[in-house]
């Protein structure tokens, strides 16, 4: 593995934990505005997140390479709406995709076949994301600020379980 995708998979390590923090600071959005469904949805997002930094942890290390941790930034904490929360939330993971989109360029460029093979796995991954948030937010969008209606999706996102 060269020098060049190790440091870029060191920084996505640091990009997957942020997104960990971001979405924790989002649950922590939703219990102060008393939707605790979706706090549960961001809940297990983080913690998804937190498997994607195990998994390049783990590829890092099995390619005897060392990890190296950087800063991380704080998250934001506060939103206008719900709608708004998800929002952000959606173009973060597009932010993430695109990060992915730059490290398969660099692998192929690097002719660094099991790193592609990795990158696979996350690119599909992102398309779950994407599609995931995207699925919420056009459901928010058409109860139009019905509060009641909020609460339903709310009790929805808390029936969400680890998969
Ligand atoms: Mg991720």
């Amino acid at each position: 593995m060269t020098k060049s995708v190790i440091q870029a998979l060191n920084q996505q390590i640091n990009s997957e934990l942020y997104s960990a923090y971001f979405y924790l600071g989002m649950a922590a959005y939703f219990d102060s505005i008393n939707l605790h469904g979706c706090a549960h949805w961001m809940k297990l997002q983080s913690q998804e997140e937190l498997e994607h930094v195990s998994k390049i942890y783990q590829y890092i290390y099995s390619r005897r390479w060392q990890v190296e941790l950087f800063e991380l930034k704080a998250p934001p904490f506060q939103w206008q709406s719900p709608l708004k929360a998800f929002e952000e939330a959606f173009k973060h993971e597009q932010t993430v995709t695109t990060q992915y989109n730059a490290l398969v360029d660099l692998a192929t460029t690097n002719k660094d076949y099991p790193t592609i093979l990795l990158l696979e796995w996350f690119i599909e991954e992102q398309i779950e994301e994407e599609s995931s948030l995207d699925d919420i937010i056009q459901k928010i969008m058409m109860i139009n600020e019905n509060q009641g209606l909020m609460l339903r999706i709310d009790s929805e996102l808390a029936a969400r379980s680890i998969t």
